[in-house]
């Protein structure tokens, strides 16, 4: 039984069969993170809902005929205000951004390695993309193509996108004018011809901000801008599919089709646009403000949510068991469902070899994702040989170990002993007195505690620590 993937494109708000305009090399960009702190789990659902559909559509189309592009925003506002604050002058600025990027980002691939995701095809950074002459694409051709086609133009050190020299903008979105005014939060500024016109590039303090020198001087690129030339240079001027969050189809996803098409010519820039509802914890919007904001490190390292560590396969199993076009609410309750239900799937594949997949759960998959309903009809599945190689299409590692040892409770009499040790090792190390920190380090293992040096969201150093198997 050869099921038919049927996808729900945003732009049309229809769900309709996919046809991928090149079998043999199926092509699907996700924006990825911008950088600049830990990722929160509502920034995990595009990746693992994403991963799932990057995983089908290899099951389709042949391991080897699916280009997957997820990007990383390494220039950005909000990263040089978080790098400035840190800056303490020891290196340059640049050096301080360059640093807080590389961390940040080696950051978010651990934690989404441990949420079972597959690394994309291509990770392309947005700083290797602004004006390097050897990529097919960079920005500033971008940017320099549609001020030439009259659909941009430069002022004041700036260069903007003018929106109504696209008579079908808003296509996406389907917003009025009206809305798009107010949605946008558009910036009032002398050198704009429209208040809808977006920033394509610009101006950088030589002091205080990263830039590269351009036609239009010193500056650097707006956000929207990366996406286009990432994936103009990586997948084409048309490509296959495009998805992200709610929250990006406008103004971020209305305006990379601006940029693309009308710098292309082609009257769209992806075939499908899929988008992934929101989330929200214990029933509230996830805020800072409100104390509930959670990252995905938290949730795996630390008794943040529940008072206790999950494993990353947990939360996994938790984000899918809501189909992504629906809104989620991440609770304690939902993990510890998605906890005991994975266990019970793991208990019957354990040690048993992977046989074939699962037409059903496939078709299931096949239609928009319903991954509630894959996971309704894996639990039907009698044969443990085609439940092992169905989870594994899901990105299940049907090892019990790995959802057995994150989770497991905390001795209060092993946390007694250690947690003092590991106050004085941090202690030690903040006196630079390595060697006894060092020394402490060694008790500690001799303990079978294996420590983790990270960093908090503060910027402080902190450890983890756990038992080692
Ligand atoms: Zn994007």
């Amino acid at each position: 039984m050869a099921a038919t993937l049927k996808l729900t494109n945003t732009l049309t708000r229809e769900k309709a069969d996919f046809v991928p305009i090149d079998p043999a090399n199926v092509r699907m960009y996700v924006c990825g993170p911008t950088v600049y702190d830990f990722a929160h789990i509502g920034n995990a659902r595009p990746v693992i809902v994403f991963d799932v559909l990057f995983r089908l559509l290899r099951h389709f189309y042949g391991e080897s005929h699916v280009t997957y592009v997820r990007n990383i925003t390494d220039v950005d506002d909000k990263i040089n205000t978080r790098a400035f604050e840190r800056w303490t002058k020891k290196r340059s600025l640049n050096e301080e951004i360059r640093e807080l990027t590389r961390v940040t980002a080696a950051q978010f691939h651990t934690d989404i390695a441990a949420l079972g995701v597959l690394p994309p095809t291509h990770e392309p950074r947005a700083t290797e993309y602004v004006c390097d002459g050897t990529r097919p694409l960079d920005m500033v051709r971008v940017i320099a193509g549609l001020i030439e086609k009259g659909h941009a133009y430069a002022a004041e050190g700036h260069v903007l996108f003018n929106v109504p020299s696209m008579p079908a903008y808003g296509r996406l979105s389907r917003r009025s004018m009206d809305d798009m005014i107010a949605g946008a939060r558009v910036e009032v500024a002398p050198y704009k011809k429209d208040p809808t016109d977006f920033v394509l590039w610009k101006p950088s303090n030589p002091e205080t901000e990263p830039g590269w020198d351009s036609p239009w001087g010193f500056g650097r690129p707006g956000w929207h801008i990366e996406c286009s030339a990432m994936s103009g240079a990586l997948l084409g001027e048309v490509f296959d599919i495009h998805a992200g969050g709610l929250d990006l189809i406008f103004p971020h996803h209305e305006n990379e089709i601006a940029q693309t098409c009308c710098f292309t010519g082609k009257e769209v820039m992806a075939n499908v646009w899929l988008h992934n509802g929101f989330l929200q914890v214990e029933g509230q919007k996830m805020s800072k403000s409100l104390g509930n904001f959670i990252t995905i490190n938290q949730l795996l390292e630390t008794d943040t949510f529940g008072g206790r560590r999950w494993p990353g396969e947990v939360l996994r199993l938790a984000m899918l068991r809501t189909h992504y076009r629906q809104p989620i609410d991440w609770t304690v309750k939902g993990l510890e469902e998605a906890e005991a239900t994975l266990k019970r799937l793991y208990e019957k594949v354990s040690g048993v070899m992977p046989g074939a997949i699962s037409d059903e759960v496939v078709a299931a998959l096949a239609d928009d994702l319903n991954t509630p309903l894959a996971f309704a009809e894996l639990h039907r599945i009698a044969d443990t040989t085609k439940l092992a190689a169905t989870l594994k299409l899901l990105g299940f590692s049907c090892d019990l170990a790995a959802i057995g040892a994150g989770a497991a409770p905390v001795d209060a009499a092993l946390a007694a002993k250690v947690e003092p040790l590991i106050a004085a090792r941090l202690a030690a190390r903040a006196a630079k007195n390595f060697a006894e920190s060092d020394r402490l380090r060694d008790e500690l293992a001799a303990l079978g505690i294996a420590l983790k040096d990270g960093k908090g969201a503060d910027g402080q150093p902190v450890t983890t620590w756990e038992l080692k198997r």
